[in-house]
């Protein structure tokens, strides 16, 4: 296998700003739009990385920094020899800079607190406080040995204002000098894979700042783009908003992440169809296991697509009595292994009986719906056809 990372340019739509995108690392191919299934603490909750190469997925996020950090700890991932082989998946990862985490921690009033250094946290178990900055960030994720790895960031609150934005954004850039420096002593993991550094662009929702922080993180001639805050995938009118701020500044060759999106199948289209080419996100499988599971139709709209449904919802409550004795598939239209053996009937009652296999049908189903709405952007963007040329100057 090559030990490298690229990203190239396959197709574009011929009216949108939608590609189609090849990623090549040292851990294999991966064609965008792809969405990312997260493994939080190195596993997919209920899923094995057999039924999440299953489900059509080819990238994961493979074990965040601070979860990690905090257990099993680094010393155990490296004797292990990376989270690859830990979590027995062999494909591509990503993985976070934990700078997400910290801020969740401290909004939520754990004791966290983030300086011009970086962050100073409680272990969750020991007590003992933790130091991450953005050169122990890297450190760490050249240990866990994602393919693609971000620079250490702190992430923009939305109820903060423009001064919190403009602070979290100046400091995020300082940090991404310094990331940068720290990955640059050495671009490998700790195995000797070649690893990708991705920058994030914050700016919260202000559009100047967005492009000012784009503009920054361009010339620090990053392998990609991660566009981040916590208004990205939260609320998703903004996120399509500040996407389209940011896309003129970015070159068409390097990968463009959006944190965080994901939480059901339209917004995935929604970001893909300004130009977004990565995405990760927790809902589908959290979904899942409390009840809500993707319902609906990959139709084409236009251009592009849409996913609807004959009820108006796109998505069950699979507790509802009304499904004890439905003989459907949750969605008849899909091919996953749930929808192909099981019953709406058989997943109300395991769900009803809170029963481990329920936890495992219902992730399958949910992830694979996402990844069967990337195939077909892949498709449509790949087979729409280009507008006829316009006719010649011969009049
Ligand atoms: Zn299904």
């Amino acid at each position: 296998m090559s030990n490298h990372y690229n990203s190239t340019l396959i197709k574009k739509h011929p009216r949108l700003p939608a590609r189609v995108m090849r990623i090549t690392t040292p851990h294999g191919e991966v064609l965008t739009p792809s969405f990312m299934p997260v493994g939080t603490r190195a596993m997919l909750n209920y899923l094995t990385p057999s039924d999440v190469l299953d489900t059509n997925s080819h990238i994961i996020l493979g074990g965040n920094t601070y979860h990690m950090l905090c257990t099993p700890g680094m010393e155990v991932i490296e004797k292990i020899g990376g989270m690859h082989r830990f979590m027995g998946w062999s494909k591509t990862m990503l993985t976070d800079s934990g700078g997400f985490q910290v801020f969740s921690l401290s909004e939520k009033g754990s004791v966290c607190i983030i300086d011009e250094e970086g962050a100073h946290f409680k272990h969750p178990i020991t007590g003992k406080i933790l130091h991450l900055n953005a050169e122990s960030s890297i450190q760490t994720q050249k240990i866990i040995g994602a393919d693609i790895i971000m620079a250490f960031d702190q992430c923009t609150p939305e109820a903060g204002g423009r001064e919190t934005a403009l602070a979290a954004l100046d400091r995020t850039h300082r940090w991404l000098i310094r990331s940068k420096a720290e990955h640059d002593k050495n671009p490998q993991s700790a195995y000797g894979f070649k690893q990708a550094l991705f920058g994030i662009i914050q700016g919260g929702s202000f559009r100047d700042l967005r492009e000012q922080s784009a503009e920054f993180i361009l010339q620090q001639d990053l392998d990609g783009i991660g566009i981040g805050g916590e208004v990205i995938g939260f609320d998703m009118q903004k996120t399509v908003e500040i996407i389209d701020w940011v896309r003129p500044l970015l070159p068409e060759n390097k990968i463009r992440y959006t944190m965080g999106v994901g939480l059901q199948p339209q917004d995935l289209i929604d970001v893909v169809g300004r130009g977004i080419d990565i995405f990760d996100c927790v809902a589908p499988t959290r979904n899942a296991r409390h009840g809500t599971l993707y319902y609906g139709e990959i139709v084409e709209r236009d251009d592009w697509i849409a996913f609807e449904s004959d009820t108006g919802v796109t998505k069950i409550l699979i507790k509802k009595s009304q499904y004890a004795k439905d003989d459907q598939p949750i969605m008849p239209s899909c091919d996953c292994y749930t929808c192909k053996h099981f019953s709406r009937a058989y997943l109300h009652y395991l769900f009803k009986e809170g029963l481990i296999a329920y936890f495992h049908l219902s992730s399958i189903h949910n992830v694979h719906v996402m990844q069967k709405v990337c195939v077909k952007m892949r498709e449509r963007i790949t087979n729409v056809p280009s507008p006829p040329a316009k006719a010649g100057g011969e009049g």
